[in-house]
This record gives C-alpha cells, structure tokens and sequence, in this order.
C-alpha cells in the first residue's frame, strides 16, 4: 500500500515512511491510495469469526504488499490483546465497549498497534526513536502504555503541572522503565509549543530521532476499524440495518470507520455525536465548515474547535457534501443533555456510561426519531471507561461507581516525574542529556 499527502496526491510514500513521518513534509495528513473491498464470504461468514482474527484480515487487506504475514500476525497478537465486547441495552440498542485495554480508553487500539508497528520498521536502524508528546491527560497515557518496554523506542510525554486529573497524572507517571514524564510548569499549550521547538530545532534532530505518534498517524488509525467489523460481526445475525454512532473530537474514530465501511462493511448510517464543539454538525447541516476555538465540556477528550481529521474524509469523498451527509448523520449536545443522558441510560439499563459515551447514546436516539426505522441494531461507542470520570459519573447518577483493578494498581503506584520550566532549554538540556 502506498500514502499520499491530502496536500498533493502526488507526494507518494512508503507504509513505513508513512508511519515513522507520521505527517507529509508538506503538512498534509497521509491516506491509502486505496481501500481494497474484503471478500463478501468474509463479511458473510464474520459472526463465526473471533476478533483476532478479523483484525488480522482487515489488516492484511491494507498491508499485505508491506508487512510480511507472519509480522502481521505477531504485531496484532500483542496489540490486540483485549476484548472489545457488545453489551445490549434493549432489542435495538447496543454499547460498544472500547475500554477493556490498559488505559481503559479506546486509544489504547491505535497507540498499541502503532508501537508494535513503528518497532518493527525501526529494527534495523542503529538510532533509538524518541517520541515527544505534549498530553493534556488521555492521549500520553495511551501512548506511554502502548510504548512501554518496546525496544528500540522511549517516550517522553509533557504535560502541564497541577493541570491533569489526579487518575490521568497517575497514568502518565508510574510506569518508568522507558517512559519519561515531564511535569511543565504551565499550561497544555505551553507543552505543544516546547514540543514543536524541539520538532524544529536542527542541532537536537541531529543528534536525537524525534517522532511524534500523535493521533493523526495513519499507524492509529487502521486498528480502529478492526473494532467495527467486530461489533457488526456480534449483531449483524440478530438486526440489520446497523447504525453506529461515534463520540467525536478529532473524528480519527469516526474515519476509522469509514475506512471500513470503504473495505465493505454494511453500515447503514455512521452518527457523529458532538458535544457543544459542534463545527461537524455545522458542516453536515450548511455544507460550510468554519472551524472554531474549542470550548470546555463534560466530555473533554472531545473539545476540538478543529478536528485534524475532517481533512481525510473531505478526501475520502471527494470534498461532496452530498455524499458525506448521506453517510454521516450528525447532532450536538450540550452538558445538561449529557448529565440527564447518563441518568436515564442508568435508570432504564442499570448501565453506567460515561459522558462521551452519553454523547454518542444521545446522537443515536436523535437519528431514530429522524429516520422512523423500528427494527435495527444501533451501536453506541463506548470510547472509555467511566471510572476515568468518575467525579461527573457518581455525581449525576448518585451512586460510587467499580474502578477496574488495572486503575487501582495504577492508583497506588509512586510518581515519578521531572520538573521543567517552560524555558525551552530545560527541555533541550534533558534530552541531550538523556539521550
Ligand atoms: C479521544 C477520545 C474521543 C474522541 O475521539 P476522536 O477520534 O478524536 O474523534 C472520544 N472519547 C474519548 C474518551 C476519547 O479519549
């Protein structure tokens, strides 16, 4: 499989120039040159199929002329080593759960597969890689994890001191090994623009290999569509038409699906399910898309003004927003309809649902009031655990909800970080340093 940049189909590179880059030299996001369709007994016969093995066949059908089967196979062994379970609220209502890895996030598919994957394209090069990311919580907890103890590889994550939830901060500082922890003394924003000075800075990339593994490397997204045959694959035999609705921030998960509805899934409707960063649904209702500053809200992890990934269904489709509102339908909430969406999920089910996933369950009943379709399976992503909120969670339902045992282990580790100012040469000096 070859990449392209969104900014110029004829920057072409390799899968492994692709992922190690993670974005074009002229800005653009990569893309396949194309989706392959899976073969229709595949999809017929996916209900008899266990998740392993899906996600190895939808990833050989992008990555068979790039990684050798048996490669394959190992890095979706170790990457894929959790479940992403089912769970049915009523006859037409399902929960996708993408929380069952070790950050308890739905990132933990992406950021597994991609350091499997970068490990293996990296084994031949004499050169350590250093991963620089600036994390405002949940994104460096599923990358540190999905790097830790891989060779060839160290992490080093800034976040911004004081300014991360005590569970995140936790996530962050206790795994060592060659996992690093910068603790900023200032805000994200300060963290991203050390990062970026340190992308730019001749003297360190010429002593250092920095890379970014941030969300928008193509390595992330691919294992995310493995997950949607497999919740189609557990209801398809029971209802059909299958809808899902997606939480949205910086629409990687949402792409993600595209991409196997491209391979040939039959999903009837994606839902992209915002919260008050609603430049989405703007889009989706006035085929104008006026990207905004982002605001605060109860499922912070979706606060993007910008998603970074609009570039790639724009591309997929040809920039027709005819076709994409065909596909895609999209709805916005606010806070308060969060809050009473995790009530009454808890009243009605006895389910717990945290407030990205209360976004996608309200996206879900919006649709079906729309389209009037009676008989269906409509799948809610279920993007994290709720113990990860547990503060808004057991406020709104009134009740102590479980924390996992890989939380509470988490919880009761010892914190080790390193204090830096936002001076840039306390970075530099570390690195130098360190490495
Ligand atoms: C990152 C995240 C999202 C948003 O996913 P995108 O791929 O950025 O759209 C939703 N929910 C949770 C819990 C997340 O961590």
């Amino acid at each position: 499989m070859k990449f392209y940049s969104i900014n110029n189909k004829n920057n072409i590179v390799s899968f492994k120039e692709a992922v190690l880059k993670g974005i074009a030299d002229d800005g653009g996001l990569f893309m396949p040159s194309e989706i392959p369709k899976l073969e229709d007994n595949f999809i017929q016969n996916i209900s008899k199929i266990p998740f392993k093995e899906i996600s190895f066949t939808v990833a050989k059908n992008l990555l068979k002329d790039d990684l050798l089967d048996n490669v394959l196979l190992k890095i979706v062994d170790s990457a894929i080593n959790f479940d992403a379970p089912v769970v049915p609220l009523d006859d037409n209502t399902n929960i996708l759960e993408l929380f069952h890895g070790p950050t308890l996030a739905f990132k933990d598919f992406g950021a597994r597969f991609m350091a499997e994957t970068m490990s293996y394209l990296n084994k031949d090069s004499n050169k350590e890689i250093v991963i620089l990311v600036a994390t405002s919580g949940d994104t460096g907890s599923a990358v540190a994890n999905g790097f830790y103890k891989i060779d060839g590889i160290k992490v080093v994550l800034l976040y911004p001191g004081g300014k991360v939830s005590r569970i995140q901060e936790q996530q962050l500082t206790t795994l060592g090994e060659n996992i690093t922890a910068l603790e900023v003394d200032g805000t994200f924003d300060d963290c991203q623009s050390l990062v970026k000075q340190a992308f730019m800075d001749k003297q360190l990339t010429g002593n250092i290999t920095l890379s970014s593994a941030n969300s928008i490397n193509i390595a992330r997204l691919i294992p995310q569509s493995f997950y949607y045959f497999n919740a189609f694959a557990q209801v398809s035999e029971k209802k059909q038409p299958v809808f899902i609705s997606v939480p949205s921030g910086n629409f990687g998960n949402l792409t993600a699906g595209l991409f196997a509805k491209e391979m040939g899934l039959p999903v009837h409707k994606f839902i992209a399910a915002v919260n008050a960063n609603d430049v989405f649904s703007n889009y989706i209702k006035t085929s104008v898309y006026t990207p905004k500053p982002s605001v605060k809200t109860l499922s912070n992890a979706m606060d993007v003004g910008n998603p970074s990934n609009f570039a790639r269904i724009l591309d997929l489709y040809g920039h027709s927003h005819n076709i994409i509102k065909q596909l895609i339908y999209a709805a916005s909430f606010s806070d308060e309809q969060t809050k009473a969406a995790m009530k009454e999920v808890y009243s009605r089910y006895n389910y717990v649902i945290d407030p990205h996933g209360a976004v996608g369950y309200l996206a879900l009943q919006s649709y079906i009031k729309e389209c009037r379709f009676s008989n269906y399976a409509g799948i809610i992503l279920e993007t994290a655990h709720p113990s990860k909120f547990a503060d808004i969670v057991e406020d709104v339902i009134n009740k102590k909800i479980e924390i996992p045992e890989r939380l509470k282990l988490c919880l009761s580790k010892e914190k080790h970080s390193v204090k830096i100012s936002i001076n840039y040469d306390d970075l530099k000096n570390f690195l130098l340093e360190t490495n």
